[in-house]
Formats: C-alpha cells, sequence, structure tokens
C-alpha cells in the first residue's frame, strides 16, 4: 500500500496508529482499514473484484447450432523419452505440411496444420511432451482434443508413458496409441499391449476401445494410418466451431524477437481472427499487424483450429494464456491491465486449490463431489494398497478418484497435474523434489506425506467427514 501512494512504511502506521489499529509491517491490512488510510493521503481506493475480471475475459457465448462448421482435430503427442514423439512430429511435418506453390519451407511456429484427405486437416501441438499440455490446461487452456501416446515396441511401457495417459485422462482426452520403432530387430507390440491391459487399458486388436496403430517414426511406415486413425477419432468427437464471429482462442508461445518485437502463436479456437483485429491475451493487447502461417506466408484470415503467428502484441503472454479479441482500444487496455494487475496480486492471493483443510468448507458450501489424489510411493505394493483403500473411501456425495499414482519422488509434473485437475498430492515414504516443493509452493498445491498407510486413510476419511480440526 506504502509503494501504490509512494509514501513510506513509517508513515502508513503511523497513520493506522493515529486510527487506532496497531498494525506490523508485512501485516495484510483488511478493505475498510485501507479505505480509511488512503483517505487520510488524499486518495481514493477502488476495489476490483479479481473473479469478475477472469469470468469477463472467460466468456465464449454459446453458438446455435446451425452457425456451427465442423473443424480440424487438435492433436498432442505424448509419450517416454526417446520413444519417437519428436521423430514423429518431424516426419508428419516435413511431409505432409502443404508447402504451396511458393516452395516454403516449413518454420516452427508451435503448431501445424497438415492435409490428410481431400479436405480433411489436423492441427499439430509441435511442442511434445505431457508437461506442456498439462502447462497449458493448468492456466485453463483446453486445446487437445486427441492425445497420441507414442511407446516404442523394443522398449516398455515406462514411467512416462504412464504419466502421459494419467495426464490425458484427467483431461478426459481422447486416446490413439502410435507403437513405434517397429523396424527395430526386437520390437515387440504384443508386449506392450498386454502392458497396456495390465492398466485396463485394451486395445481394438486386444477388444478393447482405444485405437493403435504399429509404425516407425524414423522410415515414416504406416503413419498415413495413424492420421487416418486420428481423422476417425476426431469424427466420432464431431469437433465444430462457429467462424463468423470474433477469435477466441490460446497462445501457444510467444517470445522477443530482436528484429519482429513480441511474437506470438495463437491457436484460434472459435471464430476468426483478421489482419488488424484488436487481441487481449493475458496481461498484454495489442492489434494483430501482421499474421503467418507455418510456412511463414502472410496471411489475413485465421478460422477456428489455425494456428497463427501474430505480430503486435505488447508483452509475451504465457503458454496456455486465452485470447479474446476486442473492438475499443480503451476496453481492451483496461482489461489487461487488470489482468496485470491479478498477476502481481497472485502472489500474495490465497490459490482456489484444494486441501484437506478446505473439505469440510467445500462440503458446507454443498457443492463438492470429487476429491482428486494423486499418489506417489516408494514400491508398487503400497501404492496399489493406498490407492485401493482411498477409493472405497467413496460415498454418494463425494467420489474419491486416483488421477495418477507410480512409484518415485514427487515431481514437477505431479505437482503441474494437480493445479490442472485440483489435486491433493499425497507421498507415501517419498518426498518432493526441491523443484516441485517450489512449485507447489508458489501453485498453492498440497502435498502430504505419511509413513503409515493408516494414517493417510485415517487423515482424508476425517476431511471427507469434515472433521478435520481448522488450523489457525
Ligand atoms: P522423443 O524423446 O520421444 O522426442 O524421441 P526422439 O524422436 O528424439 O527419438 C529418440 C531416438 O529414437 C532418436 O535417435 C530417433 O532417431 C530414434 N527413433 C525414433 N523413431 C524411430 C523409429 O521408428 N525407428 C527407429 N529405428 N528409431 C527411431
Amino acid at each position: 500500500l506504502a509503494n501504490l501512494m509512494d509514501v513510506s512504511f513509517a508513515d502508513v502506521i503511523g497513520k493506522c496508529m493515529g486510527l487506532g489499529i496497531m498494525v506490523s509491517i508485512n501485516q495484510r491490512l483488511d478493505a475498510e482499514v485501507i479505505e480509511l488510510v488512503t483517505e487520510e493521503f488524499g486518495f481514493e481506493v477502488s476495489f476490483i473484484n479479481l473473479d469478475d475480471v477472469e469470468d469477463e475475459v472467460d466468456e465464449d457465448e454459446e453458438d446455435d447450432l446451425e452457425d456451427l462448421k465442423s473443424r480440424n482435430p487438435i492433436v498432442t503427442i505424448m509419450g517416454h523419452v526417446d520413444h519417437g514423439k519428436t521423430s514423429l512430429l518431424d516426419y508428419i511435418r516435413r511431409t505432409k505440411v502443404a508447402s504451396g506453390e511458393a516452395g516454403g519451407i516449413t518454420q516452427h511456429i508451435g503448431a501445424y496444420v497438415v492435409n490428410v484427405d481431400e479436405n480433411k486437416n489436423i492441427t499439430f501441438l509441435d511442442t511434445p511432451g505431457h508437461e506442456a499440455f498439462t502447462a497449458m490446461r493448468a492456466r485453463g487452456a483446453k486445446i487437445t482434443d486427441i492425445a497420441v501416446i507414442v511407446i516404442a515396441a523394443d522398449d516398455a511401457v515406462m514411467p512416462q508413458t504412464k504419466e502421459a495417459i494419467s495426464h490425458a485422462q484427467a483431461a478426459g482426452v481422447p486416446m490413439i496409441f502410435a507403437i513405434n520403432k517397429i523396424d527395430k530387430d526386437g520390437a515387440n507390440p504384443q508386449k506392450i499391449y498386454e502392458q497396456l491391459s495390465q492398466m485396463n487399458i485394451l486395445v481394438e486388436e486386444w477388444g478393447g476401445k482405444f485405437q493403435s496403430q504399429e509404425i516407425s517414426a524414423k522410415q515414416g511406415l504406416n503413419v498415413d494410418a495413424l492420421l487416418e486413425k486420428i481423422l476417425l477419432e476426431a469424427e466420432v468427437l464431431d469437433l465444430k466451431a462457429n467462424p463468423d464471429k470474433e477469435a477466441t482462442g490460446s497462445i501457444v508461445e510467444a517470445s522477443l524477437d530482436k528484429g519482429r518485437g513480441y511474437v506470438a502463436t495463437l491457436l484460434v479456437q472459435n471464430g476468426t481472427l483478421r489482419q488488424g483485429d484488436l487481441v487481449v491475451a493475458g496481461q498484454y493487447y495489442g492489434r494483430m499487424k501482421a499474421m503467418f502461417n507455418e510456412l511463414n506466408q502472410r496471411i489475413e484470415i485465421a478460422g477456428p483450429s489455425t494456428p497463427v503467428q501474430v505480430l503486435g502484441l505488447n508483452g509475451a503472454p504465457q503458454a496456455g494464456e486465452k485470447i479474446k479479441v476486442y473492438n475499443e482500444e480503451s476496453e481492451a487496455k483496461d482489461i489487461a491491465n487488470k489482468r496485470a494487475q491479478i498477476m502481481r496480486e497472485q502472489g500474495l492471493r490465497t490459490r482456489k486449490h484444494i486441501t484437506l483443510d478446505e473439505i469440510g468448507r467445500r462440503l458446507a458450501l454443498g457443492n463438492f463431489k470429487e476429491l482428486n489424489i494423486i499418489i506417489k510411493g516408494d514400491v508398487d505394493g503400497s501404492v496399489e494398497a493406498l490407492s485401493d483403500s482411498l477409493q472405497k473411501l467413496s460415498t454418494e456425495e463425494i467420489v474419491v478418484s486416483v488421477v495418477h499414482k507410480a512409484v518415485g519422488q514427487i515431481s514437477e509434473s505431479d505437482v503441474l497435474l494437480a493445479t490442472a485437475s485440483d489435486a491433493i498430492i499425497l507421498g507415501f515414504n517419498v518426498r518432493a523434489s526441491s523443484q516441485a516443493a517450489r512449485l507447489a509452493d508458489v501453485e498453492g498445491v498440497e502435498i502430504k506425506t505419511y509413513s503409515i498407510i493408516y494414517n493417510a486413510i485415517e487423515e482424508i476419511k476425517s476431511a471427507m467427514e469434515g472433521m478435520l480440526e481448522p488450523k489457525v
């Protein structure tokens, strides 16, 4: 407050004392006191409701059914390191992006569109991995329609394969399995299907519902068949958008380019973006001075599911930040500034993520239906035992849902998943890595660690009964 008014801390404290309020330097003042004190200094305060601002930016009117047209599926490729995600994305980009008459060379702009059948296209996000996917989701962006999980046939279902599956499932995104490296000696797809079946994932070949395709990303073998399967899945999803309105979408990546200023790639998710549109993205805004496709060709309009690189924003928003078009410069500026203020305040702001203490309060409000939990442990047996026991705590009112469980330390990716899924992380005989602990602190994610299974179960049970003693 002192900083905002450009006066000394001592003066603020002095004025408070003059008003009969004893405060220390690092104490938060309530709204009433702030009003009184600022008045003393000749300022007038106005409070903005942060939730209102966020809602304002989030709103996207419902479309009439007749305005909706089919749009491309947007696909993210995930899987364990070295299983071939990048090779697959590179192969598809190299061979399938319509390079056009201009002999355009594809550029990495964070996403690209490939033409599969005559008028059937797929949009690929060019940053593979579930971390990027979940980081965007943690910011509220729901971009991906379909996840392709790449598993090397000469290897096995690995820890990050399991993570990728959990992350896609937590987001409710359908999965297609690409069993890669079938050109290699020792490739054994059946072994992979068997391992997947142990996770209750049955591929079609095994009588289940998940599509899978054996491929070689390196040789390009069966990649066409994989693309066809993606289109099939998309058809089932019946993806639609309304191109005849102003654009909404999400930032895919953004940076400062020495020559060109701030450059951002955004994905239009609904409506159509036009050159000259005034866009707000997170805490930044600006007119779209120029727009480019993945072939570095200038374009003037971008419809639903189209990634476009734009010049004109006055900063680099984070990936996953939502975009919206405004008509009035003053309004755009106002929203962007309010969002900037939110970003500044966020450090001070209590996050809305779930904690054990919070369960009782949410129960009292009557809108708490599902308790999401991530379990990490030192051995498989205890992870499974804990997971089973916790799921059995489900009642008619609250379902306990284990969004991810695995052996190992609590990682940053677990914390991101907890942020995106509003989950609590339970560690059994394991701790959080220092990066994970830091991120959890920033994101307001609760991590509880136990060394006795009974204690974990009892504590969750009491919390669900709203019986935990509130911490003071
Ligand atoms: P990522 O970490 O999942 O992105 O994996 P990469 O795409 O970087 O691939 C890891 C390594 O596996 C590289 O050396 C690739 O050349 C190799 N690789 C990827 N796909 C195939 C494949 O289909 N067959 C063979 N033999 N090697 C592959």
